[in-house]
């Protein structure tokens, strides 16, 4: 059950101020005290948008992750950071993304980094709203390390890769996190052609050191590289096998695909909370109040609103602040109206 009911999340990202984009572009002027402290600017920055909207749950915009090695990926003992994507021109999309190679035994002495980012947030944060955390899982982060004859193919990474994620969500929690998101957006991707028993199988044994002892959801997503989806945007090849991961709450995203299959929510309610996406991030068509709220009612038509909370398709770090300033402060008016006509 929801900690209240129809209550007001995000996924995680938050976009960038335009001048954390420029100094990481340029952060061999800057010393470690001034990156430290750009990292804290950043944060409060993001923490500011999401407080001033009045969500219920707020996260640190993943605003820390402007560099490859603040990256999960710099955490990675046993890679080579790829140089060169293998297609420069033409519009943005997926395959622009370059592969990491393996050369090594994978290892991260240093965690992921995650608690950090945790650390960081409990410090900047007022107090009010749940802090919550997210990271990608093992499956997620294998699809941009290149396999190789230690580990053969995509399969072998992730196994090598979940110890350290389940170890980072253990200490997270150790670390007082009470929310956390475990994201495997290739999961939700791939789950029309993969063997869905396996991710299952994957998904739990990750969470496995966390399960019950904090609120803990995952998000199902297409896909947003540069505004652009990746994956064939349908829910039914997921279910029912999904609603096995051993998670408190399923966010599916449901704007940016005009709503298509709302049905499903019905069933996911049944056995676990779930968060309906009803802002698109890839549209600079902002969803009025009363949007929001005709689709909170929409909602509570296939399930209650105990199980119910709301949140944007995806991170919003692809869309511009302006936008998800005036998105996120619309979501949480609209579905503030409708508690207040039903009461709750
Ligand atoms: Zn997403």
């Amino acid at each position: 059950m929801q900690p209240r009911p129809l209550r007001t999340t995000v996924i995680g990202s938050y976009p960038f101020p335009g001048w954390l984009e420029y100094a990481s572009q340029h952060l061999e002027a800057f010393g470690q005290d001034d990156i430290a402290e750009m990292q804290d600017d950043a944060v409060v920055c993001a923490v500011h948008d999401q407080i001033d909207s009045g969500l219920d749950v707020i996260t640190d915009g993943e605003q820390t992750r402007f560099d490859f090695n603040l990256s999960f990926y710099g955490y990675l003992d046993g890679i080579e950071l790829e140089s060169r994507t293998p297609r420069q021109f033409g519009p943005p999309a997926h395959d622009q993304r370059g592969k990491h190679g393996i050369t090594d035994e994978l290892r991260a002495p240093r965690g992921l980094g995650a608690v950090e980012e945790f650390e960081r947030l409990k410090r900047l944060a007022p107090t009010g709203p749940t802090l919550k955390a997210s990271i990608p899982g093992p499956y997620t982060l294998s699809g941009r390390l290149l396999p190789n004859s230690q580990y053969k193919d995509r399969y072998a990474v992730t196994e090598a890769l979940l110890p350290f994620v389940r170890d980072e969500l253990a200490a997270l929690v150790a670390a007082g996190c009470t929310e956390v998101t475990v994201d495997e957006p290739s999961m939700s991707c791939y789950a029309h052609r993969e063997d869905r028993r396996r991710f299952v199988d994957i998904f739990n044994r990750t969470v496995e050191s966390i399960v019950g002892k904090c609120r803990l959801s995952t998000h199902l997503c297409f896909g947003n590289f540069k505004g652009h989806a990746v994956g064939l945007r349908q829910y039914a090849p997921m279910f029912p096998d999904f609603l096995e991961f051993h998670v408190d709450e399923i966010h599916v995203e449901m704007a940016s695909r005009e709503y298509s299959e709302l049905a499903i929510i019905q069933q996911i309610a049944q056995k676990r909370d779930v968060a309906v996406g009803v802002i698109d991030v890839k549209s600079y068509y902002i969803e009025t109040v009363e949007d929001i709220a005709a689709r909170v009612h929409e909602c509570l038509q296939h399930a209650p609103a105990d199980r119910l909370s709301f949140a944007p398709d995806c991170g919003l770090s692809q869309t511009a602040r302006w936008a998800a300033k005036q998105k996120l402060a619309n979501m949480v008016a609209g579905v503030q109206r409708v508690r207040e006509e039903l009461g709750v």
